[in-house]
């Protein structure tokens, strides 16, 4: 078993380019070393770009807590973005919208090398950006307006939907979403899909309810296994504290 020493002395010399790069970078102590392991080179750098949060990542807590949020955001929302950025470049001739709701609308466009990558972190990239949106510190409470009523008219009390709403996400086996949706007819149904799916996805099975997105609620474990380990449902009661109705609405009653 020989090893190689010339790969080994390369691999050395890039260590220390590297260590001399940081210790010329203020703030940086020259008694640090770099990490040791193999050097990972990064990840591709667009087209696609992880947005920042739209509110500090301790903003929703107690509820949602500081800790999950920037795992959350930092480490799998960017890896959704870094994971179909590959995706473009595995396969740069295919139509690659920029917006992640319309990539994923038509997977059918997508070649078959990347569909399911492109199904998956698309879908991961568009949900996770929504999900954000329809969440806010100092939320939460009965929503006003055209949606509160809607919601009454359609499922009998604001109580009777959350707890419809509750039960999409309890029964969603394995990873998933829960869904609030404005169909095309203008009606409001609740729904889940599985993995990374969204009721944006035209022409899959595994969706069986299409339309614009209302309110989405993450139910895969990395959204409250830190904090709440197992008990899903009191995660899923959290998430009324921190629902922002307003951008609901907003949503709702947009064309
Ligand atoms: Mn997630």
């Amino acid at each position: 078993m020989n090893s190689h020493p010339r790969l080994s002395r390369r691999h050395f010399l890039s260590l220390s380019a590297a260590a001399t790069a940081v210790s010329l970078l203020p703030g940086c102590g020259t008694t640090e070393k770099p990490a040791a392991g193999p050097v990972v080179p990064p990840p591709p750098s667009g087209p696609y770009q992880l947005g920042p949060l739209p509110y500090p990542v301790a903003a929703l807590e107690p509820h949602f807590d500081a800790q999950t949020m920037g795992i959350h955001h930092g480490k799998h929302h960017q890896a959704y973005v870094d994971n179909l950025n590959k995706a473009v470049a595995m396969a740069p001739n295919n139509p690659f919208n920029p917006d992640p709701r319309v990539l994923v609308s038509d997977l059918s466009k997508i070649s078959d090398s990347v569909r399911a990558q492109v199904r998956n972190n698309g879908g991961g990239h568009a949900n996770h950006t929504f999900f954000w949106s329809i969440l806010a510190p100092a939320a939460g409470g009965d929503p006003a307006g055209k949606l509160g009523a809607a919601l009454e008219a359609q499922f009998g009390s604001l109580p009777k939907f959350r707890q419809e709403f509750a039960k999409a996400g309890m029964t969603r086996f394995g990873s998933g979403w829960a869904w609030l949706v404005r169909k095309e007819d203008g009606s409001l149904a609740i729904t889940s899909t599985p993995n990374q799916d969204s009721p944006w996805m035209r022409g899959v099975p595994e969706v069986a309810v299409t339309g614009k997105p209302i309110l989405a609620l993450d139910v895969w474990e990395h959204a409250y296994y830190l904090k709440y380990q197992n008990r899903r449902a009191d995660y899923i009661a959290a998430f009324w504290n921190v629902v922002n109705w307003a951008e609901a609405e907003r949503l709702f009653t947009e064309a």
